[in-house]
């Protein structure tokens, strides 16, 4: 349960003679599933790599539950994400891909095996868990990513166009278990999607985004309801 604010933020890469964020300013409640979606190179994908603490932020903060979050490490910040490509460890079985972060984590080999066998079993993946990523199929590979980030417990889960690699039948029914992930873990849930559709199907609000700056944030209906 994390409450978000974003004030003033702004991000400049090196080396670049423009801010790719401006001004970009937003408050995310307790639980809300957050898609965000707008043309190629708006700055999507910074947005949420400055979230993970893989990109730095230029200018403004980001606070969770009112608390500077921006200047905390990234391997701190309690942030799961999962990327397009679902970037498995591909020389690792399904277990060990799972159960990678909390590898590195204090917990007792025992936590983790109960950790890991959790997520498979909640993902259809108990039967996997020997294999490898390359024996696996693309909807499965996903549900990998997705059990990795579940273990970690998140407060924010991110997610970088997690289904645009899926054929349309696996679309449906990984959006279904990327909500009930939602649900069960009760983070925020910042979704990034190029598809208007399954913004409106999926979530709480939809972040309009244009050049660096959000056009537009509401629920569904109100931004269906504009012209
Ligand atoms: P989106 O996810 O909406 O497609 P991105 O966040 O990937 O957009 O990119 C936004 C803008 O920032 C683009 O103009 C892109 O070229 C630029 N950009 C992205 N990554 C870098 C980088 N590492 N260095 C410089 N410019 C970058
Ligand atoms: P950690 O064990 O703390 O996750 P990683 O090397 O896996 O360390 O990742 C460093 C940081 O990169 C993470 O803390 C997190 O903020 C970010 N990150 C983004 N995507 C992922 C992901 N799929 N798995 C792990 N970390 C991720």
């Amino acid at each position: 349960m994390s409450k978000v604010q974003i004030e003033h933020l702004y991000k400049r890469y090196e080396n670049a003679d423009e801010d790719t964020l401006k001004d970009i300013n937003l408050a995310i409640d307790n639980e809300e599933f957050i898609s965000i979606i707008g043309p190629s190179g708006c700055g999507k994908s910074t947005l949420l790599r400055c979230f993970a603490g893989l990109e730095k932020i230029t200018r403004g903060k980001i606070l969770i539950d009112g608390k500077r979050f921006d200047n905390i490490p990234p391997q701190k910040r309690r942030i799961a994400m999962v990327f397009q490509d679902y970037a498995l460890y591909p020389h690792m079985t399904v277990y060990n891909n799972i159960a990678f972060n909390l590898k590195l984590s204090k917990l007792s080999k025992e936590t983790i095996d109960t950790k890991v066998k959790e997520a498979a079993a909640r993902l259809g993946l108990s039967d996997f868990l020997k294999r490898k990523p390359a024996q696996l199929s693309g909807g499965q590979r996903q549900r990998v990513a997705l059990g990795r980030a579940l273990v970690r417990d998140p407060k924010i889960f991110l997610m970088d166009e997690p289904l645009s690699n899926l054929d349309a039948k696996l679309r449906v029914s990984t959006r279904q278990d990327i909500i009930v992930m939602h649900q069960q873990l009760k983070t925020v849930t910042i979704y990034v999607t190029h598809d208007q559709a399954e913004a409106m199907a999926m979530s709480d609000k939809i972040l309009l985004m244009r050049d660096g700056v959000v056009q537009q944030y509401g629920s569904p209906n109100q931004l269906y309801d504009q012209p």
